[in-house]
């Protein structure tokens, strides 16, 4: 299945557990994997704190400074910086399903992490594991 999200600035992350967690309990799988991928060039997926939004915050302001938007890239589109820190955060996320949840930690969530918004970003999901019967 698909989830789409409408991103709102140039750079944020966008906790999209709820839609995730509804995709797991659609495909009624007691014991398996969730498989999330994202297919953009210029957003990532990645799983961290969930609870405090600084932690959100402080990724973004922590990837500015490694990876500055000015940093005289040669990419001629002007967003190389959105490229590198996409490649940094990974297309991809995969969570362990237990009892028909994602087995997630506490304060874990899976964000969509956007870096050339806004923009509409598309996340496939796929589960797998077997159907209970
Ligand atoms: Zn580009």
């Amino acid at each position: 299945m698909e989830i789409e999200v409408r991103t709102q600035r140039r750079e944020e992350m966008v906790d999209i557990t709820v839609e995730v967690a509804a995709a797991v309990r659609e495909a009624k799988t007691g014991s398996g994997h969730v498989f999330v991928y994202c297919p953009h060039t210029t957003a990532g997926l990645t799983i961290n704190e969930a609870a405090d939004p600084d932690v959100r915050a402080d990724i973004l302001s922590g990837l500015e400074r490694l990876v500055p938007r000015a940093g005289g890239w040669r990419h001629a589109e002007g967003n190389a910086d959105a490229h590198i820190k996409a490649s940094l955060m990974g297309s991809s996320v995969t969570v362990p399903i237990d009892g028909g949840k994602m087995a997630l930690g506490t304060w874990q969530g899976v964000f969509l992490c956007e870096f050339d918004g806004p923009r509409r970003r598309t996340v496939l999901v796929s589960v797998t594991g077997p159907r209970d019967s």
